[in-house]
């Protein structure tokens, strides 16, 4: 077990779902290399753990399936802003959509789904891609007396990095670890990629990054 951290530390798994892994419908590169070093921060070092989890109707609009003569990964405009489109994945039910059977799921104190109402995308923990319809992570935070937010997951240039940023705008702390995390590294019209894209967006944020064995 790691050494204790402070009371109003919390750790957050994002997305750790064989859907988003090798093999799965929408793998992130080398993603399953984020189950180990997540199970060795459920140690119990955090006061409390929660992860997040997509979990999408059939047919949902951030499909490229949905929108007839679209490609995955290419981008559209939905009436919240601009979405990129996925394979489909993260049925809610299905096998690939479960939180990954190798995660250590004893110490999870609360899962909150995302991504259930058919129009609308969620990246973040907190909040559908609409930025309001609220998914309840920021009250059970509030109500932990939660400060400071570790995240872990994936993908760390989509999921991970929205949740990120919408907790510092709700005034939370937060270490990205990025040793426990996989980016997408989808290659931008500019040059870069997203990976690094959010990477500097997050750093502009206020949010820090560690390895998960400096914690
Ligand atoms: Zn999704």
């Amino acid at each position: 077990m790691g050494s204790a951290r402070a009371r109003d530390e919390v750790l957050g798994v994002i997305d750790a779902q064989p859907c988003f892994m090798p093999g799965g419908e929408l793998p992130v590169p080398n993603g399953d290399a984020v189950l180990a070093p997540i199970n060795r921060l459920l140690d119990g070092r955090y006061c409390a753990a929660f992860a997040t989890q997509d979990w999408h109707p059939p047919g949902h609009h951030s499909f490229a399936s949905a929108h007839p003569g679209r490609a995955a990964f290419e981008t559209i405009g939905l009436p919240y802003g601009p979405q990129v489109l996925w394979p489909d994945h993260a049925i809610a039910g299905s096998a690939g959509a479960e939180l990954h059977p190798a995660l250590d799921q004893r110490r999870l104190r609360a899962v909150f789904r995302k991504g259930m109402d058919p129009a609308i995308d969620s990246y973040s923990g907190f909040f559908e891609n609409d930025r309001t319809t609220p998914t309840g992570l920021a009250g059970w935070l509030a109500a932990i007396g939660a400060r400071h937010l570790f995240l872990a997951g994936l993908a760390a240039d989509f999921c991970v990095a929205w949740t990120a940023e919408d907790a510092r705008r709700l005034g939370f702390a937060v270490t990205v670890i990025e040793d426990a995390c996989r980016a997408i590294a989808m290659p931008l019209p500019g040059g870069g990629t997203s990976g690094e894209a959010a990477r500097a967006r997050l750093g502009a944020m206020g949010v820090a990054f560690a390895r998960a064995g400096d914690l």
